[in-house]
């Protein structure tokens, strides 16, 4: 009997590409149409009402109660009109998505009937329990009170019929239970720091704004595949699965024409994604078959992360629609490349520059060295806590493999630019001043941008590049929110910067001028930051030797990279820039490790019992069939012919015999590596457990499993190959 495989697979190679309702306004027209965005607020609220939430948002403060109700009025009628009848504070749990618990506009209105109401209070604040979201033991469960308050900054939207009201989450007692608040915080802090540096470049700085471009990658399988396989139900990602004898050889698939089903969903989460706001641009084709990118223009930080985290529960539901399921997972397929999300991140002035941009003055090139550097040397002082902040059971597939960043975090500068740092760092002021044209300030470098702009060579290896005019970090996972890693990047920015206008302050006290100071702190960063500095390929064996000995941070075990956040110089550069007190980093690393343990035990789950009630029974069946044959070729040929004809079958038999019995044994040895690992109070030394001891057997059961999947029979294998995955759209 043909298994339930066969089916799924004509379903999926027959399927068609689905429909997809084209707005017939013009992209203008719907841009933002579901978003409560400054042009809605001037619609919706009095003027009065307007302008004190606009100047609320433009600086930074806390919105006055009196004019919450009246945005919550005008918030209701607009959401009303628009077809929602709930709302929801949408906010970021430390499970790595959003949650929302959804009321309707409803309420008695006391003489029997209902009437739709919203108010201020109801709008700004409220209370979900918050001991059923992770929270490290900040919260006792007898005063499990979390509060969700309206981040002002981020606008309201309706999603699906529900209007949300992006909020932070924290504890009765202050303490954040989520990623927005100390991203929020962070991004605080460097606009402080960024801004005291940039005014000693243009006095007329009032802010610095940190921006995010992130590049969401996934995959897409169809819905029929994707229903026979219970591992990538229940984990998102194959257990076990041979590889394709075709894969990504070819490089085929790469920026190649997009499938036709696939583009259906493309068009239609591109028309979602600039209804609410999110201004998708490019998407393509990736390195992997069946694996695909969006990227938008880049944002504000906080709105851009808003943006990544909304689009990947629309991705969810989009491709539903059009019977794919989309795959967040970091490593979905063993033996190909995983999914990333590169954060392009940058500085930018409210003045309009770009710090990271080289300029066309001496003046401004001077300014765009001071903070590449300072940048150079904040992710040199923290490149473990980077590591430990982009570190997940899932990215850990892809730190470290041969086809993703490494587990070493190290920068790209391009040979160019490390020029004009070997350049600063060796000459004298006067040196460089002869090379330049007068200005009160230069580094005599004024050829800057045409260089480094034709220069944006890529490598690939890198995990943090500079790319013209900005930094990519590409060691994020692609069902990460992004929050995490632009938390330690922009606190530990925020804190290098804080020091160096500090010892830049000291040395015009002392009587040097700005210039002098400006370039003596500047080559004092470029010698110490030296050892981050790497534009080799991150994959080589002797990079890993070569980053031992420079003294970067080289663990690989996930549990032991998050210790990176509660080592003295995290604690203290959290604290320095207000972002995290001690208590919260604890607190969150419990999270890390019990979120790390329940990732690897549901994996390991899942697994067993596919190996024992899957692949044990369908490989003794076919055992069964070869001890059939060769039974029957004893019965009728002379002992010696039949010796001679079943040779091979006996190995074979006698191959898949070996693989059942390493399978059992070492399901068996998982199963008990969980028993003595939950019997562990600590979270950390239960993560620890579990990725020393369960971990790889996983992987070795894992092995023979695919072994196997090379000799039963093709007719009776269960789950959709990986060559049914990949290729099917
Ligand atoms: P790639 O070649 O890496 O795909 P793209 O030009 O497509 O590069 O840009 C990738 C992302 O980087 C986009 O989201 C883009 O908006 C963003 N980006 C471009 N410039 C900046 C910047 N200065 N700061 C932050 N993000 C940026
Ligand atoms: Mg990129």
């Amino acid at each position: 009997m043909p298994s339930l495989r066969f089916k799924v697979v004509d379903e999926a190679f027959n399927r068609k590409a689905d429909p997809v309702e084209i707005p017939s306004e013009s992209p203008e027209k719907y841009f933002g149409k579901l978003v409560f965005n400054r042009q809605r607020m001037f619609e919706y609220l009095p003027a009065a009402t307007f302008e004190a939430l606009t100047s609320a948002i433009d600086n930074k403060q806390l919105l006055p109660r009196e004019v919450a109700d009246s945005v919550a009025e005008g918030l209701k009628k607009w959401a009303i009109d628009n077809g929602a009848r709930h709302y929801t504070h949408w906010f970021q749990p430390l499970t790595e998505s959003t949650a929302e618990k959804h009321d309707s506009f409803i309420e008695h209105d006391g003489k029997g009937g209902v009437v739709e109401k919203f108010n201020g209070k109801l709008l700004v604040q409220q209370e979900p329990d918050a001991s059923s979201f992770p929270n490290g033991g900040i919260r006792n469960t007898f005063e499990a009170r979390g509060y969700s308050a309206w981040d002002i900054s981020s606008p309201a939207f309706i999603l699906g019929g529900t209007l949300c009201i992006p909020t932070v989450f924290i504890s009765y007692t202050g303490e954040s239970l989520d990623y927005k608040t100390p991203l929020l915080r962070a991004l605080n802090s460097v606009d402080r720091a960024a801004t005291a540096v940039a005014r000693y470049f243009n006095p007329e700085v009032n802010h610095v704004r940190s921006y995010l471009g992130w590049e969401q990658e996934y995959f897409l399988v169809d819905e029929s595949l994707y229903s026979a396989r219970p591992d990538l139900m229940l984990t998102g990602r194959t257990l076990m699965g041979h590889e394709s004898a075709k894969n990504q050889q070819l490089e085929d698939h790469y920026f190649g024409s997009i499938p036709s089903r696939v583009e259906a969903f493309m068009l239609d989460l591109e028309i979602e994604c600039h209804k609410l706001g999110i201004p998708a641009k490019t998407r393509h084709n990736e390195v992997a078959p069946n694996q695909f990118e969006l990227a938008p223009i880049f944002e504000e930080t906080n709105l851009a992360n808003d943006h990544n985290l909304l689009l990947m529960s629309l991705m969810t539901e989009v491709a539903r629609r059009h019977h794919f399921r989309v795959l967040l997972h970091e490593k979905p397929f063993a033996g190909i490349n995983g999914s990333g999300k590169h954060n392009n991140w940058s500085l930018g002035t409210d003045t309009g520059t770009l710090l990271f941009a080289p300029g066309k003055t001496p003046k401004e090139n001077l300014q765009f060295i001071t903070f590449t550097v300072n940048v150079m040397n904040a992710v040199h002082r923290h490149n473990a806590l980077l590591k430990a902040s982009i570190a997940s059971a899932t990215n850990a597939h892809r730190l470290g493999a041969n086809e993703a960043p490494p587990a070493i975090i190290s920068i790209f500068t391009g040979t160019e630019l490390a020029k004009i740092l070997d350049h600063i760092a060796n000459s004298t002021d006067d040196e460089l001043e002869n090379l330049s044209q007068k200005e009160e300030i230069n580094v005599g470098v004024s050829q800057i941008p045409e260089i480094i702009l034709d220069a944006t060579d890529r490598n690939r290896t890198s995990p943090f590049a500079f790319t013209g005019n900005r930094f990519e970090f590409r060691a994020v996972g692609s069902s990460a929110n992004c929050a995490s890693a632009m938390i330690a990047l922009n606190a530990a920015v925020a804190q290098q910067l804080d020091e160096f206008h500090a010892k830049v302050e000291s040395r015009i006290a002392a009587g040097e001028t700005l210039r002098h100071a400006l370039l003596q702190e500047i080559r004092a960063l470029i010698r110490e930051s030296a050892p981050i500095h790497f534009d080799g390929n991150g994959y080589s064996d002797e990079w890993k030797a070569e980053a031992e000995r420079r003294g970067l941070d080289c663990e690989t075990s996930v549990p032991l990279i998050f210790d990176a956040y509660l080592r003295p110089d995290t604690i203290e550069m959290f604290k320095s820039t207000g972002v995290f007190n001690e208590v919260e980093l604890q607190a969150r690393n419990e999270v890390k490790w019990e979120m790390y343990t329940k990732k690897i035990q549901i994996e390991a789950r899942v697994l067993g019992d596919l190996a024992i009630n899957h692949i044990v029974p369908v490989a003794t069946r076919y055992q069964s069939m070869l001890l059939d044959k060769v039974a029957k070729i004893r019965d009728i040929f002379p002992t010696e012919k039949a010796a001679d004809l079943s040779a091979a079958d006996i190995e074979a038999i006698e191959g898949i015999a070996a693989h059942i019995k390493a399978i059992q044994t070492e399901t068996a040895e998982m199963i008990e590596a969980r028993r003595v690992a939950n019997r562990i109070d600590s979270e950390r030394e239960k993560a620890i457990a579990y990725h020393d001891t369960v971990v790889p057997r996983m992987e070795s059961i894992r092995d023979n499993i695919d072994k196997l999947e090379l000799m039963v029979d093709n007719e009776i294998w269960p789950l959709p190959k990986y060559r049914e995955l990949l290729f099917i759209r």
